[in-house]
């Protein structure tokens, strides 16, 4: 008997749910652990709460001497709430988050101690980080990296440790991280709608992109993954047959959260509270054991940091409940995966949501100009936003079976497609009194009556318009939101800059009135990004033919879909907005390639191993029992005995020959990884890896599943796909 397995099935099956109660209501206790406005305002001077203000809305610089009040009162509340140490707390390109914990303690003469935190402990600080991926930008030896405080994200008590947000950049200024190109994004974007807003409201001084993210994720019970080498090392399952039942009926999808996953979530949505992330939404999802997670929308850059400190709070969570969280967007075969929908729009100071239909001619026509904008920079940049979610373990989602396909296209509606099909019609140059009342109160009037309808949503839309944001649906479940979020912000601002110089030249060149010029470019940019507009659905060849036609890409793997990210124009783009210059946009490029290979090689490893340690050796114990049985039926029945042992002998040659293919293929990944290794070159070797070591993964696969039918349930090691989804 397999004794992992079988012991982890007793555990599980013996568990509780861990009880939780909450005791204040969420209201009271939102954003206690957080430095936030009223928290700053309490331990702040007048002079250090309006400096941290003024940083927030207007990125002005804080001079240091303020920085040392914002410290000692950042410190007085962190020590009265229980925190011993601080932390600069960032985002590598690792994905994950990065901290490294420092006491306030400190000696002073005497033998006696103080607990300190100076303005520049807050501001800057140098973490010993050479071993964070750089891409060839910080040479580990000479120049090194440092973090500097973020202040428009509020710092946040997490155990007993001090969070203070920061960026991580080298001593030259390239950015280390991923919120620095984010900040910088969103930067470009408030700029670039800003001027674009002036045309509708001179009001306006800024727009903010704001981010709601909904985290889909599976909970498996703690030992079970454990068991599992796989999921250990890979965080999905690179083998396991198919269970009788899996999600077939949908009897999983928004049912009853089962009590041990109720008692998790209750507990993670409290600690949520406590750190400000305003956690809204849960549900099952489709797959047995998926679950979904969302909050309600933010500030970007803000939501960006919620979601990274989520990730790591449900890990721990989860650890508290007996449960292992699994984030891979394909963790099993055969179910659903796990996606992250990244819900974007933009909105002013003024408290309008330019993605937003509003009630008067005036404001639908500055609607449809953000509208058609965003349409026409996915248009444009359609290769870059399939980059910006590409990853090993999201080329399992990307056109499989639930998920959006890996072309991108713009799903708007059937009302929306028709109002565009009118503005297209628009007069060219200046527009008649006449046709001016007709299209704003026939077709940019009727806007906000026409979007109630807007609820037929077209799940398999990689990007959709949901009435009042864009929901790019793309994003892979692992993904840090940053790195969609810049290239999606930076189109945008482009985009933006773009449509405000042509229709200022036909302003001032073709004297046309401002609401002629807008109308005819945005009716230029409605012909223009046609192509990327489609309401159909996105999976098989016949969309994939189309989408040929009408010069969409279709990179269905992370290399080949990556290289967009240092094409000419995305390097252009990026530096022209003051996002990447050439050297971060490369560096970025470098390391998820490099760590597209890394994943494969790990996943091809434990592969090797599980095929050959666990599955074959087990098949032999149980070919073993079945020839013994064999000898003993000879012995009983001399010669006759190939009536009674007609299937076992079957068996065992079954056997053998699934024995025979899984070795075979082994070695054959195993020589095909040795050759990808043998490659300097990064791009190449991440195609081969891609190519030529990963397919062989399925055949493996394909043997061993086979072998889990065939072999005594009894001997198998591996923790079965039944027992992973299907314990609760
Ligand atoms: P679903 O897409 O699952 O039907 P919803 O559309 O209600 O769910 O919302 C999903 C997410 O979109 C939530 O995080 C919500 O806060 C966010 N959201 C709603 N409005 C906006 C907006 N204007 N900008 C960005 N995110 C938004
Ligand atoms: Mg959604």
């Amino acid at each position: 008997m397999s004794t992992l397995r079988f012991n982890a099935i007793k555990k599980s099956l013996k568990r509780k749910p861990i009880l939780v109660k909450e005791k204040q209501r969420r209201s009271e206790i939102f954003g206690a652990n957080v430095f936030n406005e009223s928290t700053m305002r309490q331990y702040l001077t007048k002079d250090a709460f309006g400096s941290v203000i003024d940083a927030i809305q207007h990125g002005k610089k804080i001079e240091r001497i303020v920085a040392d009040h914002i410290s000692t009162g950042m410190k007085e509340w962190a020590i009265s709430k229980g925190a011993t140490h601080y932390t600069h707390w960032f985002q590598p390109l690792t994905g994950a988050t990065a901290e490294k914990h420092d006491a306030f303690f400190e000696t002073i003469e005497g033998g006696l101690a103080i607990e300190r935190f100076e303005g520049g402990q807050l501001v800057q600080q140098e973490p010993d980080a050479s071993s964070f991926p750089n891409g060839g930008i910080r040479n580990t030896f000479e120049a090194r990296g440092y973090t500097a405080w973020d202040p428009t994200s509020p710092a946040f008590i997490y155990g007993t440790t001090l969070c203070i947000p920061t960026v991580f950049v080298s001593y030259t200024g390239e950015a280390l991280d991923y919120k620095t190109p984010l900040l910088r994004a969103l930067l470009a974007v408030d700029n670039a709608a800003v001027a674009v807003c002036k045309y509708f409201d001179k009001n306006v001084k800024k727009v903010n992109a704001s981010l709601g993210w909904e985290q889909e994720y599976f909970l498996i019970d703690r030992d079970l993954a454990a068991s599992r080498p796989d999921i250990v090392q890979t965080g999905r399952t690179l083998l396991g047959h198919s269970p009788a039942k899996g999600q077939q009926l949908d009897d999983h999808y928004f049912g009853t959260i089962p009590n041990r996953a109720m008692s998790f979530m209750m507990d993670l949505e409290t600690e949520c509270m406590l750190l400000g992330i305003p956690v809204k939404t849960r549900h099952n999802e489709v797959a047995p054991n998926q679950f979904e997670l969302a909050p309600i929308y933010e500030e970007a850059n803000l939501a960006v940091d919620h979601n990274s400190l989520l990730m790591d709070v449900m890990e721990k969570i989860a650890d508290r409940h007996n449960f292992k969280v699994l984030f891979h967007e394909k963790p099993f075969a055969g179910v659903n995966g796990s996606g992250k929908h990244n819900n974007w729009s933009l909105s002013t100071d003024t408290g309008v949501n330019l993605l937003s239909p509003g009630k008067t001619p005036m404001s639908n026509l500055q609607f449809l100009t953000f509208f058609i904008n965003t349409i026409k920079a996915v248009h444009e940049n359609e290769e870059l936003l399939r980059a910006a979610i590409a990853s090993a373990s999201n080329d399992h989602r990307l056109g499989a079976n639930e998920a959006p396909p890996a072309i991108i296209s713009v799903f708007i509606g059937e009302q929306l497609t028709k109002t565009l099909n009118e503005l297209e019609n628009v007069t060219r140059g200046k527009l008649s009194p006449e046709e001016k009342t007709d299209l704003k109160l026939n077709v940019v009037g009727k806007i906000p009556d026409v979007l109630l309808d807007n609820t037929d949503r077209n799940r398999t839309s990689p990007f959709a318009f949901t009435g009042n944001k864009f929901e790019f649906r793309a994003v892979g479940s692992t993904a840090n939101c940053a790195n969609p979020m810049t290239v999606l912000n930076s189109i945008v601002a482009k985009q933006l800059i773009d449509f405000k110089e042509e229709v200022d030249a036909l302003i001032d060149n073709k004297d046309m009135k401002k609401d002629d010029a807008v109308f005819n470019v945005l009716r230029e940019y409605i012909k223009q990004s046609k192509n990327i507009l489609f309401e159909g659905n996105g999976y098989g060849e016949a969309w994939e033919k189309e989408a040929k036609k009408r010069g969409l890409s279709n990179n269905k793997t992370a290399p080949e879909a990556l290289k967009a990210k240092v094409s000419k124009k995305t390097i252009a783009l990026f530096e022209e907005l003051g996002v990447m210059n050439k050297v971060e946009s490369e560096a970025r490029y470098d390391i998820e390639i490099d760590e597209y290979a890394l994943r494969i090689q790990i996943e091809g490893r434990v592969l090797g191993d599980i095929a050959r340690n666990h599955v074959v050796p087990t098949a032999v114990k149980y070919q073993n029992v079945l020839i013994e049985n064999v000898k003993g039926l000879k012995e009983i029945y001399g010669n006759d005995f190939k009536k009674f042992a007609k299937e076992q002998l079957n068996l065992i040659e079954q056997i053998s020959d699934n024995i025979e293919a899984i070795n075979s293929n082994v070695t054959k990944m195993t020589a095909e990884r040795k050759k990808a290794n043998k490659i300097e070159d990064a791009e190449k070797k991440a195609i081969v890896y891609c190519n030529k070591v990963k397919p062989l993964f399925d055949d493996i696969r394909y043997y061993c599943d086979k072998l889990e039918l065939l072999v005594d349930d009894e001997l198998w090691p591996l923790t079965k796909y039944r027992e992973l989804l299907f314990t609760k």
